[in-house]
């Protein structure tokens, strides 16, 4: 599975190389669209690489061409949506609710974006804490007094591991460094040494995490204790999450952590028949989409048009999900 893995990662690095340049949508004649995405070694970039990549296979039919962003993840993707520098976005349950009702520090000051709108779920992403062998850390208490990555402010990453913060009554003094690396430069932070742990809200299997394991020794550890499981049981958002044994070397059985649902989003403002586009390509050819991505592996479309997301569905969305029966007209 890693070696079909590798060989994906590496297909859509190229295919975000050759697309990042198209610009706004230019309603009438052909449409661009940009998706941003996260860092280029998670599993958002390649997410929403195989999204384009259909419909830039289909765009004979309907005129969208289709690019992906590397962006710093899921604020920054929610916030430039609504400014119009971004027509779509990955993001997190957690935040795609917070940013429709206007919630959680990260969104209160901007109010509710009553013009986000749900495109699809996708994978299931784990708050994943990765630790130096060497560091001691064997449960999310021995962060405390470590030099531990928090994330880049506008990740979904740095976002979540306020909200743990906070439910631990934790500081940043409390731990001997906070850094803010950005997800592509966690793993080597961690094998040179610079930090002893990394959080990352992320699906399975990721680069970041693949590189990791594979350059020093580094292991996985659990996160699932009793503040984590009165973070899952008070906001729907959160779910018990785990990390299947043996897709990463060294991580030989399950981890418990807790975690969220990557979504695609967009904003009203995007034409229907775009939006309408974008999923018809990827629910039409929905078996070459599932194979695109090993994070993939268990999505089912019935539950892609419905779980996870708060913000309404896109009308464009929407009227392809009941054209395929995968929603009825009753369910608004
Ligand atoms: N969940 C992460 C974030 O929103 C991104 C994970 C990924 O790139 O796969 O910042």
């Amino acid at each position: 599975m890693l070696s079909k893995y590798k060989s994906t990662i590496g297909i859509f690095l190229l295919a975000g190389l050759s697309t990042a340049v198209f610009a706004q949508s230019d309603p009438g004649m052909s449409s661009a669209v940009t998706i941003g995405t996260g860092g280029v070694t998670g599993v958002y970039y390649p997410a929403g690489g195989a999204v384009c990549r259909l419909v830039n296979r289909t765009r004979s039919e309907h005129g969208v061409r289709c690019a992906v962003r590397a962006t710093g993840g899921t604020v920054i993707n929610l916030k430039a949506l609504q400014t119009g520098d971004l027509e779509l976005g990955l993001a997190q349950s957690d935040w795609q609710h917070h940013a429709y009702m206007g919630t959680s520090d990260t969104f209160a000051s901007d109010g509710p974006d009553s013009e986000l709108r749900s495109v699809f779920s996708l994978h299931s992403e784990s708050f994943t804490v990765l630790a130096r062998a060497d560091s001691g850390i064997t449960s999310l208490d021995d962060l405390k007094g470590k030099r531990v990555n928090i994330g880049n402010p506008g990740s979904g990453q740095f976002a979540t591991m306020q909200v743990l913060m906070e439910a631990k009554g934790w500081e940043l003094d409390d731990f001997l460094e906070a850094r803010t690396f950005g997800p592509v430069e966690q793993a080597s932070a961690l094998c040179d040494n610079r930090i002893d742990a990394t959080v990352y809200t992320v699906g399975h299997p990721s680069g970041v995490v693949q590189e990791a394991t594979t350059t020093c020794d580094v292991h996985i550890i659990g996160a699932y204790d009793e503040q984590v499981r009165s973070l899952v049981e008070e906001h729907s958002y959160y779910r018990i999450s785990s990390i299947p044994a043996g897709i990463y070397k060294g991580n030989a059985g399950e981890i418990y952590s807790f975690g969220v649902v990557a979504t695609l989003v967009t904003h009203s403002r995007v034409p229907d028949d775009v939006i309408y586009a974008l999923v018809k390509a990827v629910f039409d050819d929905f078996d070459t989409f599932k194979g695109l991505h090993p994070a993939f592996a268990e999505l089912v479309p019935e539950a892609m048009v419905r779980e996870a997301l708060t913000a309404p569905l896109h009308p464009g969305a929407r009227r392809f999900y009941e054209e395929k029966g995968l929603i009825l007209p009753e369910d608004r």
